[in-house]
């Protein structure tokens, strides 16, 4: 139930053409430590220009975060695409919101997330293909970090190349 259908370094190490391949058209990203540096506002430029392929692709995109800020909309907007805030992963009912963004079948639709509690487990209960980063920065919320540590029992196999 809980392993991630991949693993990925970080999101601009996603392969779009993979992801084609599989027959995904859209994507739900997480934002903190999976676009930007937790609490951070600034986009590497390498995930810019990631989203920027994917939408060039046909891809349909939508960030979904647990947070709910000026700083999700301002990424969002950065990123020109559709967000989703104060979703409450692993809860459905941010990724049934997303999903009506999206307007895909369940089958298409990809999940690209740093968490293996709140993005790979919401993205299991919904059907979704799920891909788990690594999280940019070490630092996260405190209830994040404490999760962390079950993340690091359940895969050893994280770091694996
Ligand atoms: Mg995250």
């Amino acid at each position: 139930m809980l392993g991630p259908d991949r693993f990925a370094p970080r999101l601009g190490e996603v392969s779009l053409e993979e992801l084609e391949a599989a027959g995904i058209r859209g994507l739900i990203l997480d934002l903190d430590n999976t676009v930007v540096s937790w609490g951070a506002s600034e986009i590497a430029e390498e995930h810019l220009a990631w989203v920027r392929r994917a939408r060039d692709r046909g891809l349909r995109l939508v960030m979904l975060s647990n947070n709910f800020s000026d700083r999700v909309t301002m990424i969002a907007r950065q990123m020109d695409i559709p967000f989703v805030a104060n979703a409450l992963k692993p809860s459905p009912i941010g990724f049934v919101r997303a999903l009506r963004v999206l307007r895909l079948p369940r089958r298409q639709i990809a999940v690209v997330g740093d968490q293996l509690f709140t993005d790979v487990l919401g993205g299991k209960i919904c059907g979704l293909y799920t891909i788990l980063t690594e999280p940019l920065e070490p630092q996260d919320h405190p209830i994040t970090n404490f999760f962390r540590f079950f993340e690091r029992l359940m895969l050893p196999q994280r770091r694996a190349p």
